[in-house]
This record gives structure tokens, sequence and C-alpha cells, in this order.
């Protein structure tokens, strides 16, 4: 539920109002704008008497919000939310890159990567120490010494570092990631969106594989309702019965997303696509669609990554990707 209250109200008014809701149990949000203010009610705004609070002077109108999410809501919130990480700011007007390989495989790779990649534009590095892989057999990723090399590229090029935590039990070796990430195929692990949900830290949530665009906002809303609002949402492909891409990139996620939710917007081409051809188009589309960031897989040497290198840009092309970026961010209104 929703009540916008008019800014002209007496202040001890405002306070009572406040009151008298947190008195029947409920958390509220407060959204302040130039006129109004928004209250945004969590939980079971069953016993809240519409009628009672509507005839109040102070209260211009008083909504209930049929979405399950309400943290989430861009009715609760109208303006954008703009994440910050470090000095990076994600959301609103402002546009960011993130870049780096699949996984991280050894210090010279990940520096070497870290320091191409900044010195493309990108603002922050990815790179996987714990990898989520189909076959048991594959390649799990280098865990804490993964962990440890993210920590030294960050040092040596000042990038904050976004890293895929997999389990609750290595929450502990992520005091120092920057951005934790949940990976698509967790993008439904309650417990898991409940710890990140207490860090506090910026979360990076992609959607799921064949998950809806109010179910990856109703797992926004298990973060955001244990206190933790720096979330950014990432539409990383979709399955379809499409077999020429890996998966398939689901554009219109992003205006309906930025449409009833405040949170920001990123794609990730690569895993999008699964060709590294196909990555620049999907991005240059992705900033058109009104997206607030790229994800993207870069490597050094990507005929030899120990993961994904079929869709990995390698530097030079990765340049080039960025400078095409650049052109087209003032068209649309982003810097
Ligand atoms: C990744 O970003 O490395 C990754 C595994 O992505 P996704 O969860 O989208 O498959
Ligand atoms: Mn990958």
């Amino acid at each position: 539920m929703i009540i916008v209250v008019k800014n002209s109200c007496e202040p001890s008014q405002f306070e009572n109002l406040m009151e008298w809701i947190k008195d029947l149990g409920l958390d509220v949000h407060v959204s302040r704008g130039v006129h109004t203010t928004i209250l945004g009610l969590v939980g079971d705004t069953s016993k809240v008497d519409i009628d009672l609070i509507s005839s109040l002077d102070m209260v211009d109108q008083v909504q209930r919000v049929q979405e399950p999410y309400k943290n989430a809501n861009r009715k609760f919130h109208p303006e954008d939310t703009v994440v910050e990480v470090g000095d990076v700011k994600i959301g609103g007007l402002n546009f960011q890159v993130i870049a780096g390989p699949c996984s991280v495989e050894t210090e010279e790779q990940i520096i070497e990567v870290a320091k191409a990649v900044k010195a493309s534009g990108a603002t922050m590095l990815r790179g996987g120490a714990f990898k989520p892989r189909t076959s048991p057999y594959a390649f799990q990723g280098l865990k804490g010494k993964g962990i440890q090399l993210l920590l030294k590229a960050k040092a040596e090029t000042g990038l904050p570092i976004v890293s895929e935590l997999l389990s609750v039990t290595d929450l502990d070796l992520f005091a120092d990631v920057d951005v934790i990430q949940i990976g698509a195929r967790n993008m439904q692990n309650f417990e898991l969106l409940k710890e990140v949900g207490k860090t506090g830290k910026p979360i990076l949530l992609k959607r799921g594989l064949a998950n809806t665009l109010q179910e990856l906002l109703m797992s926004a809303e298990y973060i955001m309702a244990e206190g933790n609002s720096e979330v950014i949402l990432c539409e990383r492909g979709i399955r379809t019965f499409e077999t020429m891409t890996r998966n398939t990139l689901d554009l219109s996620a992003i205006p309906a997303l930025k449409d009833k939710s405040h949170l920001p917007v990123i794609i990730d081409p690569s895993h999008a696509t699964g060709v590294s051809r196909y990555v620049e188009p999907m991005s240059l589309a992705a900033i058109g669609a009104g997206a607030d960031g790229l994800i993207i897989e870069v490597h050094n040497n990507p005929q030899k990554a120990w993961c994904d290198g079929a869709q990995s840009l390698n530097p030079t092309q990765f340049d080039t990707l960025m400078g095409k970026v650049r052109k087209m961010l003032p068209i649309v209104g982003k810097i």
C-alpha cells in the first residue's frame, strides 16, 4: 500500500501517522519528493483502514499495490536508484561497463585483462572464482585463491571487483569483494538471497534461465527485505527453443523492468549470445533499449580460455566496442 502525504503537513502530524503505521506492525519505506512524500507500507496491510487514512487532510491519496514486490517497486520509489560502488555510480543517468574474464585463471591473466579493460574504459572488473558449471568434471574455479588474485588486480588498477558467490559457506571470503554476483542458477536460492541481503553490499542479481521478470523482482525483494537496497538487476538471456545462440537475449526486459522497478538494469550480452561476434551488436542494442550498463566477458587469449572462450572478446575487440559505446551514450542521454 502507498500513502501519498502532502509536504505541507505539520511535522508532528507526519510523525503521528508514521507511529500509527508502525504500531500496526508494518514497515514503512519513505521516499521524499518536492511536493509530496510517498510512504510505502510493507507487511500485512489488510488491517489498514483506507477510508480513515484517505480522510486525513495531510493525505493526497492512498493506493493498494497489487504487485507482490514492494521495496523493488517503482510505485514505492519513483526515482531511479543509483547504486554506488566506491566512486562508481550505476543507475539513473550513469552507465557503467563491467568487464573481465569468465573465470580467474592466473595472476598474469587477471592483471593483464584488468589493465586492458581499464584502459578501454571499463569501470569494474569481473572474474569468477567460484564457477557454476553444468559438468562436475569441468573447471570449478580457483575459489579462495581466485578471490585473492582479483584483489591483487584491484590493487594494481583501482577497479572495484565483481565476483559470483555460489554458497553461503564461502561468504567470509567475499569480505573485500565490492559487488557480489548471484548467478542465473541461484536466482531463486532464497537462503543465499537472504544472506547477501544482510551483507549490505551491492548485489548483481542475474535473471534465471527460465524465470519471469516478476520472479526476478521477487528475488530482488528477498535481498531488499533484509535492508539491502543496493541491487543491480541483470538480464543474461533466457532459455527458448532457439539453438543458434546460447540463450535468447530478452531486450524487452529493460523497459519492462525499468517501468516496474527503480533498480538499475544491466545486460550480459556474452552469456546471452554465447558468440563473441554477437556481443557488440547486442551491447549497442541494449544501450538503445535503455540499459544502465553492460557486463562483458573479456579474455587476453580467448582461444585458450578455461571457460567460455567462444563468447569472450579479446582486448582489441573490447576496445573497439567501447569506442562505439561512448558514441552512443550521449544519444540516449547517459553519462
Ligand atoms: C557468469 O557471469 O560467469 C555466469 C556464470 O553467468 P550466469 O549466471 O548468467 O550464467
Ligand atoms: Mn562465463
